[in-house]
């Protein structure tokens, strides 16, 4: 894949990015409301369309062109996930670089910004948060790195999911719900869901990229 591909395969995929959080952004709203404060449909609308603002600047990679929309994201979205969120795909983006983006680079780019929001948010998985979703993800992608990126990716969706789904069962102990506790019982996290549909909207833009060939 040429450079300049990949620089116009990311831009799809963060104004994908924006058009999910846009379609699901009540949903979130109503999930985080159930033992947060309700604002996380509108954050992750917020943080995207400023990382959907700085698109047209010149980006040298794809890498860059992420890690640049994640500052942006985080300095707009503000809250508990806009700072995560920020810290995840900048670090990403950061390491991902000029590429090559082999399923393993990309696999590699993906984990070295789950350990930043680990260690930063100090959550770990089974803690009810975003990790839940991305732990899981991350494990399936790692099993499939001897696949294309888009086989792979598609691949690992479903333990996203179903990690997801796992947090309906889990009680909150971080972050704003963790003061809630038991009321978070029975409702999946939103930033788990949050996460699962970003996944989703990457996997969107290319798998098509892929039948396009
Ligand atoms: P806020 O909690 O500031 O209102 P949001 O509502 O936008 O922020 O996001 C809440 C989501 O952030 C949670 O559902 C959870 O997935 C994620 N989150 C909160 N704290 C942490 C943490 N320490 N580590 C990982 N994810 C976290
Ligand atoms: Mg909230």
């Amino acid at each position: 894949m040429s450079e300049a591909t990949s620089v116009e395969t990311m831009r799809r995929i963060i104004r994908q990015a924006l058009a999910s959080m846009e379609e699901h952004a009540d949903e979130l709203g109503r999930l985080d409301a159930a033992a947060g404060d309700g604002d996380h449909g509108i954050t992750m609308v917020r943080g995207m369309k400023a990382a959907v603002a700085v698109l047209d600047a010149n980006a040298p990679d794809a890498g860059a062109l992420l890690s640049r929309g994640a500052l942006a994201f985080s300095d707009a979205a503000g809250g508990a996930s806009g700072a995560l969120y920020g810290m995840l795909f900048a670090t990403a983006g950061r390491q991902l670089g000029a590429g090559p983006y082999a399923t393993a680079d990309v696999a590699a780019a993906m984990r070295a910004g789950c350990d930043v929001v680990m260690r930063l948010g100090k959550a770990q998985p089974g803690d009810k948060t975003l990790l839940d979703a991305l732990e899981p993800f991350l494990v399936a992608l790692d099993a499939a790195a001897d696949r294309p990126l888009p086989v792979a990716w598609r691949t690992a969706l479903p333990a996203a999911q179903a990690g997801t789904a796992a947090t309906a069962g889990m009680v909150a102990s971080c972050g704003r719900s963790a003061t809630l506790g038991e009321r978070s019982l029975g409702h999946r996290d939103p930033g788990a869901v949050s996460l699962t549909y970003l996944l989703e909207a990457v996997d969107k833009v290319i798998g098509e990229a892929e039948s396009d060939r």
